[in-house]
């Protein structure tokens, strides 16, 4: 409670005093933010970043008012510690929330905490369970936080092979998604719900809003006029796709007779293509609804496995680009900001800064910098980006998996030495060729700055856990994969 209040006053004398804000010794016409982020979302699988089937024309559309951060990493490939580093600017090892059951600590700032101070109104609408207030405790800082997630089950998906082969068709008898207890609310609920709301708001009064989507998260199963826009059934190359009998498949994904990637991958592109035309029809909302200038940022938590490495329709076991690279469009304020591509390496803990400064507020210190005025630590080669995860399955020994990423390299960090790796990081395909071996001082180097990273983390990464999760949600996170 007492570093709680230090924080408040330290805000408090920012702004007001005027030190380094500008906000309240030059007033500027208010300005509204949006931050969206879409889970479980491939950076690869978005027209803008090169996907070729037409899943995302609206986010594609947006992407020409926005600028686009070709190599974003996230700081985890799990969901709340992803979104806890982005309204941080932090580390999971500094802000405490390193698996999906720890609370935020008392002391992180939150990015909506800032704004609130600076008069906005903030407001957050979630889809997922684990960013439920009770157990990620992100809901501090918003005077209005909507985790209602009233769909106990996901919608479940037709069969999509009606214009299939007879032998496919009989398949169709089969295909039953598993019955969990889901804790989500779909896109277009979501929309809903913020719709409602933004008919509540002052228009004098900027507006903060966070909308988070949960539709691309597993079990796959988009709407029946989307689901088979991306299915071809009978692909001659289908052989080669099929899931090896010797991985894991999540359970909440497995749908019984179905061995086909392409169809798992089909139902996952439906979802994406959902969730982008509820991504437009809420950017048309509130530009047709507010009067102010909006910042916006469109991104993800983290993206999915599609067996690159052995996951399958998964995330938050590995550190690899499928589930660890994320889409970023961010549309800034003042003049420093510039419609196009950016190739610099980004992360998820820059997006706080950069934020705060387009705003003009007071940056406070965080792990990450701002993108927008590239100093030492961006736009050069000495910046190392780290990441971590926890692995779920059994088969994999190491306790915890980091990595640390720089310009041209990611080396993979595991509890036996034997197991790291390094890559050559030109594209996702170059993570299949460990150049350990050739490029020894590189891998030393790289090894010494995640051991670093990892003693720091020992003496310091682990708090706020959440001991009375209420037993109903914890069986609801369970099976959707979050055992940690
Ligand atoms: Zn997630």
């Amino acid at each position: 409670m007492r570093s709680r209040c230090i924080i408040s006053i330290l805000i408090f004398v920012s702004v007001y005093t005027g030190i380094g804000c500008r906000v309240f010794n030059e007033p500027e016409p208010a300005v509204d933010l949006l931050l969206i982020t879409i889970d479980t979302l491939r950076q690869d699988h978005l027209g803008c970043y090169g996907f070729p089937m037409p899943v995302t024309p609206e986010i594609d559309s947006l992407s020409k008012r926005h600028r686009l951060y070709s190599r974003c990493m996230s700081s985890a490939t799990y969901t709340n510690p992803a979104h806890a580093s982005l309204l941080t600017g932090r580390y999971p090892s500094h802000h405490g929330v390193r698996s999906n059951f720890k609370r935020i600590r008392d002391e992180a700032i939150l990015i909506q905490e800032i704004f609130r101070t600076h008069g906005y109104q903030t407001a957050a609408f979630i889809s997922g369970a684990p960013l439920k207030a009770g157990i990620c405790g992100l809901n501090r800082g918003f005077s209005h936080y909507d985790d209602t997630l009233t769909q106990t089950q996901k919608k479940l998906s037709p069969c999509p092979l009606e214009s299939a082969s007879d032998g496919d068709r009989n398949l169709q008898n089969k295909l039953v998604l598993p019955e969990y207890e889901f804790n989500i609310r779909d896109g277009e609920s979501t929309l809903r719900a913020v719709t409602d709301w933004l008919k509540t708001v002052d228009q004098d009064t900027p507006i903060f809003l966070w909308v988070h989507f949960y539709d691309p998260h597993g079990p796959y199963a988009p709407d029946k006029e989307i689901d088979r826009c991306f299915y071809i059934p009978d692909s001659p190359c289908d052989d080669n796709l099929k899931i090896p009998d010797t991985v894991l498949i999540p359970p909440y994904q497995k749908v019984d007779g179905v061995t086909d990637i392409d169809w798992y991958h089909a139902m996952y592109c439906g979802e994406i293509k959902y969730v982008d035309r509820c991504t437009g029809t809420l950017m048309r909302t509130l530009t047709g609804c507010r009067i102010h200038p909006l910042v916006s940022v469109i991104t993800a938590d983290h993206g999915e496995d599609f067996g690159e490495h052995d996951l399958y329709f998964d995330h938050g076991s590995n550190v690899y680009e499928p589930s660890l690279a994320i889409p970023l469009l961010f549309c800034g304020k003042n003049a420093e900001w510039t419609v196009g591509i950016s190739s610099e390496l980004v992360h998820i803990i820059d997006i706080f800064p950069s934020v705060i400064s387009t705003m003009g507020f007071e940056n406070m210190p965080v792990d990450g910098v701002d993108f927008l005025h590239p100093g030492p630590g961006v736009g050069n080669n000495n910046r190392f980006l780290y990441a971590e995860t926890k692995p779920q399955f059994p088969n994999q020994r190491s306790k915890r998996v980091f990595c640390v990423r720089t310009e041209d390299y990611k080396y993979i960090y595991r509890d036996d030495p034997n197991e790291s790796e390094l890559y050559r990081m030109d594209g996702f395909e170059n993570e299949h060729v460990n150049c350990i071996r050739s490029h020894f001082e590189i891998a030393e180097t790289l090894r010494g700055a995640c051991s670093e990273w990892y003693r720091h983390i020992g003496k310091d990464g682990e708090a706020g856990s959440i001991e009375n999760i209420d037993s109903k949600v914890h069986e609801g996170l369970k099976a959707l994969g979050y055992s940690n």
